[in-house]
């Protein structure tokens, strides 16, 4: 306890210091993050494949790029975002100056999780820096070179009194939750998530949650299968299925079902070649508890395609699922891994009675050629985020939030939207004492003033 008093006390005294709300000051932190991304990419790349067999080029792709992108944009846009706002004036503010001045909250608290260890903890960290917060910074112990680079690396580029790495497991983070923060952002499961919502709320902390759930894709069948396919193939399998805003199952027509399964396994082949497990863009599942958690999600189900794994290391391969029942285990929990199922549905409006009766999901997928049915599946059902006709890509796209809603989380970041998250838009009124004469109206004795009226 002792010890994450100390390291939130030290980033609140940094804080108070005032160094970091200085503009200059957050540009030179951005600029050094990205000193450290660009200057210690091979050390990255290499946790990245101890954790999780990531590929250099799958792992730069994930990991790094969107980093990159992500530290560019906020360092061109900064100085717009953090000056103040005016806003609108009318006859009794005309002289006065009015607007909204960004601020930042004080000592932020980022957990992130292990499936894309190193990006759910820069991600968040850019925003909080650029808003002008010390950030206390805890990474997934489940991903623990990652974890553990993250600790010895940031200290050598960034201030080291502002933005503390704090590493270990649930006794470490369940300690350190029991520090004040002034915003804390998790990424994790729906579970922990309402734990760090209850402690938040003893200190009345504001939280973003960027929890999980079953994302689900339904295909039209006017659609063009082979494309429709090969992209949900790349999303669902990507990171061995270990991706947040993955499609967890397809909702499709009986007619269709054997079409897309066909297509998913050309796609496969085309990706990975005759065996995927030595292909070296094919991950591995993080650890034993959750192989061992996705293969019991396979029991008693029709395997269409895939089904091997291999426990030593971690291998699951890429499998599909056929007549899958909405009530088995598969189709309860987030699958989180490379297994796909099919359930059946008689046409859309199945489709959308069933996402309806479900939690709300952090992502929603259609395919379809009508852009008709695809603006009805939006309008008549909710999630985090959707893309139709691909998948993933929304979180792609800088000026969209990306968050869930519901079960799925609260609030969001990315590109402007963290700089938001992480501020307070405080109201600012700045009048003189001159015109006194205009204030009567206020003042009492009121009496007096319904006489003049
Ligand atoms: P995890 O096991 O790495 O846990 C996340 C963090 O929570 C870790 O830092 C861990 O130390 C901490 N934690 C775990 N148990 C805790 C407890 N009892 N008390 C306090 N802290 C605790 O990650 P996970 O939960 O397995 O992550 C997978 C889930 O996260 C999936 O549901 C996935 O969909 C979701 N996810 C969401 C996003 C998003 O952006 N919305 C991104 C990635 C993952």
């Amino acid at each position: 306890m002792e010890r994450m008093q100390q390291v939130v006390g030290r980033a609140r005294a940094a804080f108070s210091s005032g160094r970091c709300r200085s503009l200059e000051f957050r540009l030179q932190q951005l600029k050094n993050l990205e000193r450290m991304v660009q200057e210690k990419e091979k050390e990255i790349l290499a946790a990245l494949q101890s954790d999780l067999h990531k590929s250099g080029h799958n792992a730069y792709s994930h990991e790094i790029l969107g980093v990159l992108v992500e530290l560019a944009l906020v360092m061109e846009k900064l100085p717009s975002w953090a000056a103040p706002q005016p806003v609108k004036k009318n006859l009794l503010t005309m002289r006065d100056e009015a607007y909204i001045y960004p601020e930042p909250l004080g000592v932020v608290l980022v957990i992130g999780a292990w499936n894309y260890p190193f990006t759910l903890i820069v991600q968040p960290l850019i925003g909080a820096i650029a808003a002008g917060n010390a950030v206390v910074v805890k990474p997934s112990e489940v991903s623990e070179h990652t974890s553990q680079l993250i600790a010895d690396i940031l200290p050598q580029y960034l201030d080291q009194e502002l933005y503390p790495v704090v590493t270990g497991g649930v006794p470490e983070t369940t300690e350190l939750l029991t520090q004040r923060f002034d915003h804390i952002l998790y990424t994790g499961n729906t579970a922990v998530g309402k734990i760090v919502m209850a402690a938040a709320a003893k200190h009345l902390t504001p939280v973003t949650l960027e929890l999980g759930g079953k994302s689900p894709c339904y295909i039209d069948k006017d659609c063009d299968l082979a494309v429709a396919c090969r992209r949900i193939t790349w999303g669902k399998y990507m990171n061995c299925g270990q991706t947040c805003i993955a499609p967890d199952y397809i909702l499709c027509e009986p007619s269709i079902q054997s079409q897309v399964v066909e297509n998913i396994k050309a796609t496969l082949q085309e990706f990975y070649g005759e065996d995927v497990k030595k292909s070296p863009d094919y991950e591995r599942i993080v650890n034993k508890r959750h192989f061992r958690r996705i293969v019991s999600l396979l029991e008693g189900q029709k395997i269409a395609h895939g089904g091997e794994t291999d426990e030593a290391s971690c291998f699951i391969a890429p499998t599909i699922l056929t007549d899958v029942s909405a009530e088995s285990k598969v189709m309860e929990e987030e699958i989180f891994g490379p297994v796909l199922p099919i359930v059946s549905v008689k046409g859309v409006n199945e489709a959308i009675e069933f996402i309806n009766s479900r939690e709300k999901p952090l992502a929603l997928y259609v395919f379809s050629n009508d852009k008709k049915l695809i603006k009805r599946v939006i309008s008549e059902t909710s999630s985090g985020g959707m893309t139709a006709n691909d998948v993933l890509m929304h979180s792609t796209v800088r000026d969209l939030p990306f968050g869930g809603v519901g079960n799925s989380g609260m609030g969001a970041y990315h590109g402007k939207h963290s700089f938001e998250t992480f501020s307070h838009r405080r109201a600012c009124l700045i009048k003189d004492l001159k015109m006194e004469g205009m204030n009567k109206l206020r003042y009492p004795p009121g009496s007096q003033k319904k006489l003049d009226w």
